[in-house]
């Protein structure tokens, strides 16, 4: 429990995001899924689409070859050359060569056969007489049935599409008139509606060509049209027309490839006819329809969850915010959020002091940073010259406590201030004030009763070891001349004895303050005892201390405040090195001399 409290918002927001990752892996991949199903049934019925026109092509050249078959064999002069059995060479050509100028059929070849099946004539060779019943089971068909054959076979020369008629003289059957036409044309005209072919005859079918048309081969495949491309023969060649003619369609470098099955009379499989499309002139409607619905439907709603994730968020952080601010609020100390450059966030304590600004963009208006309102004073940290140099030494030295004196609107507060990175990221820090007024002002008041003398707000004894010792000490290190000045005021007894206790003590308050007044502020006068004084005086040699003495001599001499009094003076110098019982033995010495000398003198020991 405690690990979630603590780890909330990290345990939240990855949550979040593998909601929405595994959302969206789900998404893609039914996307994906269907979009793969539409390509396959796209691809499928194009495949059966193209099929279906290559039969219907094959078909009408069927039709056309048997139709010019027909108009062929009724011309009369035929007729009776066919009784004869003596058909001229050439007979043919005429005719053949005005189908080649003015129609589609630029290859048509003519055979006639006797009723055997023996060749009797052959437009596009010299050679016949063969018979080639054996090889053609068509002529066999033709024979028994006597009725005109509209096929696609395999002869000696080629895979093409031949008309075939029995000539009939009444029910006698004297022989059988070929038409026979290429696949070039059918190649052709797919080729104008951007698909190319290519016609190859079975393996166990190219065996029978004996004189290749075309002379065109793929391995041992015969290939039909001679219009049929390199590139795309050797694409065949290369994947296997067995493996292609597996499948409905295949794609292979970027064609889309459907084989058509290529069927003789009797239903045999003879050839195939490959028809290419580039896959790039694919259009596929319903593909690019499903793509583009599902692509926004996507995008909504994505959209939707990233809002919400954000929102969620959003809440989450404001949540978080809010009970922070709960906290920092609370704390009676004042809690500062900045960086290094502003304040971006503070307490509510905050304006129990600076009871100025209502808000924080108040403050912000008239002050950098807070402090401004620091005061520089020995012990305190200062604002410094440069911008936050003062929460770099805090930070720099988390060991340290520091304390500030803040000087808001004339009251003044003294604060103990901690740092801590709070975003290293963004360099926040969270600064905190805590009120240390009472305990400062109580503690400042103690030290200072504890070095001062209460009845001449003079330092005490006390003070004066520690200052001789700290100028002595510098005074060594750094070669500069000391002295001191031990005075003591003249028959004192007498003053107390004659005007009793509280006139010496205000005789001591008024000499001491004169005395004080006289010297210069570095110079440090104590009282160390009853009526006995010391005056230390920094950077002074003894000549220069005995004409202070002396000065203060007269001057108290001359004062006669109160009662007239006398003070007697002993100087000295320190000497590199001494003790500071030593130089107080001196200096005593000296003021003893000045006494026995006769007193109100200054004596230099
Ligand atoms: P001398 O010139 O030798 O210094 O003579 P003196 O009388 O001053 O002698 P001494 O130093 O022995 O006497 C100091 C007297 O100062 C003793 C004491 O009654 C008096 N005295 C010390 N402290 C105080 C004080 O706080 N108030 C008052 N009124 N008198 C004090
Ligand atoms: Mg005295
Ligand atoms: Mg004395």
């Amino acid at each position: 429990m405690i690990f979630f409290q603590k780890y909330k918002f990290f345990i939240t927001t990855l949550t979040l995001l593998i909601v929405v990752t595994i959302s969206f892996a789900v998404y893609y991949g039914y996307v994906q899924v269907q979009e793969k199903k539409i390509r396959q049934n796209e691809y499928i019925k194009r495949a059966q689409q193209i099929q279906k026109k290559v039969a219907n092509a094959i078909v009408l050249k069927e039709k056309a070859t048997l139709a010019i078959a027909l108009a062929l064999m009724n011309q009369k002069d035929f007729q009776y050359s066919m009784l004869k059995k003596a058909i001229p060479a050439n007979y043919f050509d005429p005719i053949i060569k005005q189908f080649r100028q003015n129609t589609l059929y630029k290859n048509i070849w003519i055979q006639v056969m006797d009723k055997r099946g023996k060749s009797l004539y052959k437009s596009w060779t010299k050679k016949h007489g063969e018979n080639r019943t054996k090889l053609r089971e068509e002529i066999a068909t033709i024979q028994r049935k006597k009725k005109i054959l509209n096929i696609v076979s395999v002869g000696q020369y080629d895979l093409s599409i031949k008309g075939m008629i029995p000539i009939m003289s009444g029910r006698r059957m004297l022989g059988i008139f070929e038409v026979i036409s290429h696949f070039n044309s059918i190649a052709k005209n797919f080729k104008e509606d951007g698909f190319e072919s290519v016609v190859l005859a079975t393996k166990e079918q190219s065996k029978h060509i004996k004189y290749p048309f075309t002379r065109l081969f793929i391995g041992e495949y015969y290939v039909a049209n001679f219009n049929a491309a390199k590139n795309l023969r050797d694409l065949l060649g290369k994947y296997g027309v067995e493996n292609i003619v597996k499948k409905p369609y295949s794609i292979i470098d970027g064609y889309f490839i459907v084989p058509y099955f290529i069927k003789n009379s009797n239903k045999k499989v003879i050839g195939y006819d490959f028809i290419f499309q580039k896959l790039s002139a694919l259009s596929n409607r319903e593909l690019e329809h499903f793509t583009f619905k599902w692509m926004i439907l996507g995008l909504v709603l994505f959209s939707l969850l990233g809002a919400l994730v954000n929102t969620t968020l959003y809440f989450f952080m404001r949540k978080q915010k809010i009970y922070y601010k709960n906290i920092i609020d609370t704390s009676k100390n004042i809690i500062i959020i900045n960086d290094k450059k502003k304040i971006l966030e503070i307490n509510k304590t905050f304006f129990k002091y600076f009871q100025n600004y209502k808000t924080l963009e108040a403050f912000r208006e008239q002050n950098v940073c807070v402090c401004n309102f620091f005061v520089k004073e020995e012990g305190y940290l200062d604002q410094g010259d440069v911008s936050y140099y003062w929460l770099d030494v805090i930070l720099k030295n988390p060991e340290t406590k520091y304390k500030v004196k803040m000087d808001i609107d004339n009251n003044i507060y003294y604060f103990s201030v901690s740092a801590v990175l709070i975003d290293s990221e963004k360099d926040y820090y969270s600064v905190v004030f805590s009120d240390i007024t009472q305990e400062e002002i109580y503690k400042n008041e103690l030290q200072k009763s504890v070095i001062t003398d209460p009845l001449t707000a003079l330092h005490n004894r006390r003070y004066y070891y520690e200052k001789i010792e700290k100028e002595m000490y510098e005074a060594k290190r750094y070669g500069l001349a000391l002295s001191i000045i031990m005075t003591d005021i003249d028959f004192f007894k007498k003053v107390n004895d004659t005007h009793g206790h509280d006139v010496g003590d205000e005789v001591l308050k008024v000499y001491s303050k004169l005395l004080q007044e006289s010297l210069r502020e570095s110079d440090i006068i104590c009282r160390i005892g009853g009526e006995e004084f010391i005056i230390i005086l920094p950077h002074t040699d003894k000549e220069h201390a005995f004409k202070i003495a002396e000065k203060l001599r007269k001057l108290v001499q001359k004062s006669k405040k109160i009662l007239p009094i006398t003070m007697s003076f002993g100087v000295t110098e320190y000497i590199n090195g001494e003790s500071e019982d030593y130089i107080f033995k001196r200096v005593d010495e000296a003021l003893y001399k000045a006494k026995e000398q006769g007193r109100n003198r200054v004596e230099v020991g």
